[in-house]
This record gives C-alpha cells, structure tokens and sequence, in this order.
C-alpha cells in the first residue's frame, strides 16, 4: 500500500487534519499518528500503522488516504475528466444573449457595449434549429440546459427569451427531456408580467449581482447619474423569492466594499421565512482585485447572514474537475445575438475570439480554437505533483489557453495558498454543510 499523492494535511483550531483532493474526504488524526504518517511519505512504510493504529489505517484506507501500489491516481483524473467534459451524451448546455447591450455600465465589466445589438429573426430561427438538431443528434439526452446571459437578457425578453423558451419548452417535452433554465441578469427589469412567464419555464436560478451595500452599489450600479438602480434590484429579488423561484444572489467584493456588507441583511431581512430557501447568497472577489487574503472576512460575513436565516455558499471554493466550467465541456456552446459561437463567457465576444459559427440549418460549425479548447487539458507539468490537482486541475480551460504554453500555477505555485483552498474547504464543510 501507499500514501495517495493527493492527500494535504492542514491544521485548524490546534487540529491536524488530512484532506484527500480526490476523494474529498477529511480526516482528524492524532499527532503523534501525523508524525508516522508524515515518516512514511519519506520512508514508504504506510503499513507500520496497521500496527500502531489499526482503526485509523483502515479509515485511511477506506477514505482513499492509502490506496494499493499499482494505483495511477493521475490516470484516474483523466479518466474522470473525459467521463465529465468529453464522455457525458446525456446533458447538454446552451447559453444564449439576446443582446450585448445592458441598461447599466459597471466599471469591472469585460463585455464591450454594442448599442441596438440584439438578436435578428434569422438567429432566433437558427437557434430553435440548433436545439432540434441536438435532440435528434443525442439520442441519450436527458437533460437541457438554457441559460440567458449578455448584455442585459431581459432588455429582449418578448422579443427572443419568450419566443425561444416557449419552443423549447415544447419540443423537450414531447421528448421526455427535463429543460433547466437560468438567467443572469442585473435584476433591474424584472416585472409582474415576466414573473408569470418564468413559472412555465422550469428555472434552477437567477444569478443577481450586487456590488455592496446600497451606497456602494449605488457608485458602481446606475441607469443614470441621479439615478440608481440598489432597491429596485432588492425588491425584485424579493419578489421572486416570495414567488418559489430561486434566486443566487451573488455578492462581489473587492478590499474597498467588504467593510459594510452586512447592511444588506438588513435589506432582505423583510423576505419571510418560508422563502428564504429560494434565497442562496455568495460572496465573489471581483477578478481584477488581487489582494488574496480577504477570506476570512468573507467567513465572518458568511456566518453572519447564516445568524440572521440566510444560506451562503463561497463561490470561490474551486472544484474545476467535478464541477468543471460549461466552456470545458465538449457539449456546450454559447450563441452571440449575431449568431457567433463561443465557449467560455468571461472574455470578450469579439469576432476574432469566436470559436464557431451558427449556420441557418441550425448545425454549429466550430472552428480551430475550439479543438484546440477541448485538448488543452493536461499539458501543465507542475500539477501532475500537485496534491490537489482533482480540486483545480490547472483551473479552467480559458486559464490554460492564456497561459500560452508557459507553466503556470493559477495561486503562483504559492504552497500556502493552497493550504488556504483546502482550509476554506473544510470551514465551509464544519459550519455549512448541512444548508
Ligand atoms: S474564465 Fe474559465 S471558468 Fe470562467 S467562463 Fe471562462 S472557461 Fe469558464
Ligand atoms: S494550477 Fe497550481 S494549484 Fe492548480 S493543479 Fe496546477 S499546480 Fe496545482
């Protein structure tokens, strides 16, 4: 037998605690039992502790901590990547924007403005056509993702998220095939009328951003100088708790708004009980903020809005091989209003990024960077000895297409900041699991 090269040990509140990244298993160990444990990664002699602690040695067995010397763990990472990204003809994901304009302009936004951008009827057929050709091409398809992004989505919810829904809707029903939709939207232009249409649509969340409290939110989030757009956001995000249809409130930081996000409690705390649940609140750091030590704040704040009945998760707790990004995945595609095909949706959609194009007959005709997206996995050496390669996996694709064939590390090969990643796994594990 032998130690899993996937194993981290960390200490939390005086405890040692083993961490295996691909089992995703904790264990508490005594220290004088670390200190044998951390001699037999030196001497290979893992089985003296079926001598000097039995039940331990079998746990550890059992959790994944020892595994059987002919076991290639870097095998089993890709085994499971190309089960999850390449292998998997039962789901497919469809991301649409219906425009690249938005009626807001945050500073941080990578999406360039394109003023009267919207969908044209061609698109809108080519896109129903697409969604039929996935159903005849995937004959064990169960399950559909549509998810609305831009721009703004619902600046065209009449003329393109209606039509298009309504026909999906309809065709995946008559084929047994369960539809799940989101929409990220800035909240803003949520109305009555719209909320009576999302209760046909079956929808997994709508992702609301708020950049601080009210005061804050109100210098980044405006539709116009004296105008700004915070309790209109807040009541429509109550509205559609109140409504059973559920909400991720995505909260972004960066070291400047993180003082004074308690103030939104206060705000949300008219939402009643019974609908909380709809409510998920989760804290990002706003990618241009550099400063990686603002996590403990981040739980702090988190376990105030557990006191006062709300459920958060981090949303930057990575699990890129499980849960790895719909731009990593074969079956996937993100239609531009214009009809230009993309994968990953944290860039920009200009002309020259795109990896495909939407043809009339509804067929997606990818291009080079697409194939070259789907091989780029594994080509980094210094995560084929990284103890939690099958949390990160080099990160996403994106990260690797960017790193342009350098090695790269995306915590800057900082060992403690992986120590950290594992640690806010294991916060997250003792104070949230069960939310
Ligand atoms: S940056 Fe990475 S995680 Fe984000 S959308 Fe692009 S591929 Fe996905
Ligand atoms: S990118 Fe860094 S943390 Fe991630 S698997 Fe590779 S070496 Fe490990």
């Amino acid at each position: 037998m032998k130690l899993s090269q996937f194993n981290n040990t960390i200490v939390y509140d005086n405890s040692i605690i083993l961490y295996n990244s691909f089992t995703n298993h904790f264990l508490p160990v005594d220290p004088l039992y670390n200190d044998l444990i951390e001699s037999a990664k030196i001497n290979g002699n893992i089985d003296d502790l079926l001598i000097y602690a039995p039940v331990l040695y079998i746990d550890m067995i059992e959790k994944g901590f020892v595994i059987s010397d002919g076991i290639d763990e870097i095998q089993k990472v890709k085994d499971l990547q190309a089960k999850i990204d390449q292998d998997d003809d039962t789901l497919y994901r469809l991301i649409i924007n219906p425009t690249m304009n938005c009626n807001f302009k945050c500073w941080y936004c990578y999406e360039s403005h394109i003023k009267d951008s919207k969908m044209e009827e061609q698109t809108i057929s080519g896109v129903m056509k697409h969604i039929e050709s996935v159903v005849q091409n995937m004959p064990r398809i169960k399950k559909f993702i549509i998810s609305w992004f831009g721009g703004e989505p619902l600046l065209y919810f009449d003329r393109v998220i209606d039509p298009i829904m309504s026909f999906a809707t309809n065709l995946l029903t008559e084929h047994n095939i369960v539809l799940n939709t989101s929409f990220t939207t800035n909240g803003y232009l949520i109305n009555a009328k719209m909320i009576n249409r999302f209760h046909s649509y079956n929808i997994s969340s709508f992702q609301i951003t708020l950049d601080g409290n009210r005061e804050r939110h109100y210098k980044v989030r405006y539709v116009s100088k004296s105008r700004g757009s915070y309790d209109e956001i807040i009541d429509n995000i109550l509205a559609l708790s109140r409504s059973k249809l559920p909400v991720n409130l995505r909260i972004n930081f960066t070291k400047n708004n993180l003082e004074d996000l308690e103030h939104i409690v206060y705000d949300i705390l008219p939402l009643e009980e019974e609908y909380r649940p709809y409510l998920i609140i989760s804290f990002h750091k706003v990618w241009q903020e550099e400063d990686l030590t603002l996590g403990t704040r981040v739980k702090d704040l988190r376990l105030f809005f557990k006191k006062h009945g709300f459920h958060t998760v981090n949303g930057d707790i990575p699990n890129t091989l499980r849960e790895s990004c719909y731009a990593d995945r074969k079956n996937h595609a993100t239609i531009n209003y214009n009809g230009e095909v993309f994968k990953c949706t944290a860039r920009n959609f200009s002309s020259d990024a795109k990896e495909g194009d939407l043809k009339e007959d509804g067929s997606i005709v990818w291009n080079e960077k697409f194939h070259d997206r789907m091989n780029i996995k594994f080509k980094n050496k210094p995560c084929f000895s990284c103890p939690i390669m099958p949390i990160c996996n080099g990160g996403c694709s994106q990260a690797a297409i960017e790193s342009e064939g350098e090695e790269y590390c995306i915590y800057n090969f900082d060992e403690q900041r992986k120590k950290e990643v594992v640690l806010e796994k294991y916060f997250h594990k003792i104070n949230f699991a069960a939310v």
